[in-house]
């Protein structure tokens, strides 16, 4: 019987989730799903300066947002318990001392000034030294320092020669000169365990079978395998994920955009979206040529062999197609409620027609975002000239234009109803009363709404939206320019 699937998302709680680790949070679900496997929350807390209050919270609350459902974790509970590093830590130390009555790991007394030189913390670095100074220490000495009460940490005694190589699904064979692998710290003299530690006994207890994380870890992964044949542990699959850089090819930062899921949501980008357009950075489907998928369809057809190893682009415009592809598909009530907190403060004080709003943008933003942008007109036509009234293809000429006009806002000041239905059928009479197109009927009243050629939404709607009052207002404000 082939063995379960267990995966684990493994975050430091350090404020909002980065896209990064939302990505990693992503493909690590559906490692473990695609094949019916487990998919385990820990949370990465023994770097204690690190941590930032609440940080937790967020990360149930993001991947609870997303629909990332966690099997085992600190909130739920499971077999492999406490899923929280900081309950973890009598389980470090013995580990390590048996590796150290072993031979595999010494106590290293060297003072802390000396030690933060050659800082572990860093897991990309590799070519750095500690000099080894206590790596060879006599019996008397460590007995001496102890009996001294010395604080110590342990380090692991990485060999000297020879070569350590492994398997990445992402990235292939990866293989090091063990001369290049520095003696890491296990266990700090506070006692806590550092991650390169902490990293390998959780995952052997948590029975780990895919180790999905940044790419930043894969040139310290041989000094972890060292450490899990040491410990005679079956070493994992490995599933290193690629960089993920702006469209300038500079690591992703604030200076592209929003770098955290908390900051996109807050720009109006959808949960849907969101993931659609993640599981495409440093994945694709391989042949199938889709690219909306919900996350039930690529738990169908997520394969980490097709994960790539070339470092991924946030593309923001991609994003907000994706955004624009979701919003057409929400239930219009859903709708309503995202654009809402938007258009209200918008418009303010201003009375607007929410409903038609809604017709007109569901169809037509990316995100809630655009709206002031897209809706300035509505606040304020900004200065015109009788030059707009010109127009080609409707044959339309400011002289033309103020007939027209003031047809309209005769009509449109005796309209006891003033409905979509109503205003339709008014545009309709008077284009047949007076042989004018529709277009033609139609846009002398958008220009004098809105003071601009495009706009999104028809005449009428735009009527609708602003009201009876101020598109009379509007209205009469054009033909007074025009009749100048
Ligand atoms: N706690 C590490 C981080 O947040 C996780 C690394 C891992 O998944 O092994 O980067």
């Amino acid at each position: 019987m082939k063995k379960i699937r267990r995966t684990r998302f493994a975050p430091s709680p350090t404020g909002y989730m980065h896209v990064g680790n939302l990505r990693s949070a992503l493909y690590t679900w559906l490692i473990a799903k695609s094949k019916d496997g487990k998919f385990i929350l820990r949370i990465e807390d023994t770097d204690q300066e690190r941590i930032v209050e609440g940080a937790v919270q967020i990360i149930y609350d993001t991947l609870s947002a997303c629909h990332l459902q966690h099997d085992e974790g600190p909130d739920i509970g499971g077999p492999y318990g406490p899923y929280v590093q900081s309950e973890r830590l009598a389980m470090y130390k013995p580990y390590a001392e048996r590796l150290v009555q072993e031979g595999k790991a010494y106590r290293c007394f060297c003072a802390k000034e000396d030690a933060e030189v050659f800082d572990e913390e860093e897991p990309d670095q590799v070519l750095f030294g500690y000099n080894r100074h206590c790596r060879n220490l006599s019996e008397e000495e460590i007995a001496k320092n102890l009996a001294e009460g010395k604080p110590y940490v342990i380090r692991q005694k990485m060999p000297l020669e020879g070569k350590t190589g492994f398997h990445d699904i992402v990235y292939g064979e990866i293989v090091v000169d063990n001369a290049e692998l520095e003696d890491q710290i296990l266990l700090k003299s506070d006692g806590f365990p550092t991650y390169n530690f902490a990293n390998v006994i959780d995952d052997h207890e948590m029975g780990i079978t895919h180790v999905v994380r940044g790419s930043e870890y894969l040139s310290s992964t041989p000094k972890y395998n060292l450490l899990y044949e040491a410990l005679g542990f079956a070493i994992p699959e490995y599933v290193h994920l690629p960089l993920i850089l702006g469209t300038d090819g500079r690591k992703l930062s604030k200076r592209h955009g929003a770098t955290s899921f908390q900051d996109l949501v807050a720009e109006g980008y959808l949960v849907d979206a969101i993931i659609n357009y993640m599981a495409f950075l440093g994945w694709s489907p391989g042949e199938d040529t889709r690219e909306i998928f919900s996350l039930e369809e690529l738990r169908e057809i997520f394969d980490e062999r097709r994960i790539s190893k070339a470092p991924a682009v946030f593309d923001y415009e991609k994003l907000a197609w994706y955004n624009a592809h979701y919003i057409k598909e929400m239930l219009r009530e859903d709708f309503e409620n995202y654009l809402r907190p938007a258009s209200d403060a918008f418009f303010g004080e201003q009375d607007y027609d929410f409903s038609v709003l809604c017709d007109i943008l569901q169809s037509r933003i990316q995100t809630r975002a655009e709206l002031p942008e897209m809706l300035a007109f509505f606040k304020e036509t900004t200065a015109y000239t009788k030059d707009l009234f010109y127009n080609k293809k409707q044959k339309l000429d400011p002289e033309l234009s103020a007939l027209i006009l003031s047809k309209v806002l005769e009509a449109t000041k005796s309209l006891a109803d003033f409905s979509k239905e109503a205003l339709r059928a008014m545009f309709k009479a008077l284009g047949e009363e007076y042989a004018w197109k529709t277009g033609q009927v139609m846009t002398p009243p958008r220009l004098a709404l809105s003071g601009q050629n495009v706009t999104p939404g028809g005449t009428t709607e735009i009527m609708l939206i602003l009201g009876k009052e101020e598109s009379l207002t509007r209205m009469e404000k054009a033909l007074e320019l025009l009749n100048a």
